[in-house]
């Protein structure tokens, strides 16, 4: 898979080995806007305000999804511990969607490496 502007191309069936690096590790913020709180709300059975103050984090105006302790680090609250991955999949938001395609990483690739198996220099 590759995209416009970016210099390196990510193969998704390595997500299937790799544990859920993109998942946890160092803390972050795991941006949700307001629409795709209402969808997540809906997939969950919850209204977005049960969904805010169950499993997001607000920051200004923005809302973060919240995290846990996992291993030596952190853990998106949504990550399957069990399964090593997304338990909100088809739900994530945005930020995780466009992983590993990120403008950040374009400058800085050796970090990109370290945090995804699945990405190779084109
Ligand atoms: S919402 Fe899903 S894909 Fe995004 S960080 Fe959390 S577990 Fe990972």
């Amino acid at each position: 898979m590759k995209q416009d502007g970016f210099d390196y191309e990510f193969d998704p069936k390595k997500c299937d080995e790799c544990g859920g690096k993109c998942c946890t590790g160092e803390s972050g913020y795991i941006w949700i806007d307001e629409s795709e709180i209402k969808i997540l709300g809906e997939y969950l059975g919850y209204k977005p305000e049960l969904i805010k103050e169950i499993f997001l984090e607000k920051f200004d105006n923005r809302y973060s999804i919240k995290e846990k302790p996992y291993q030596k680090g952190w853990a998106c609250i949504f990550f399957d511990e069990k399964n090593k991955n997304c338990s909100i999949y088809e739900y994530r938001p945005k930020q995780c969607r466009s992983f590993p395609f990120w403008e950040h990483f374009k400058t800085n690739y050796k970090e990109l490496e370290m945090e995804c198996i699945g990405v190779k220099q084109s």
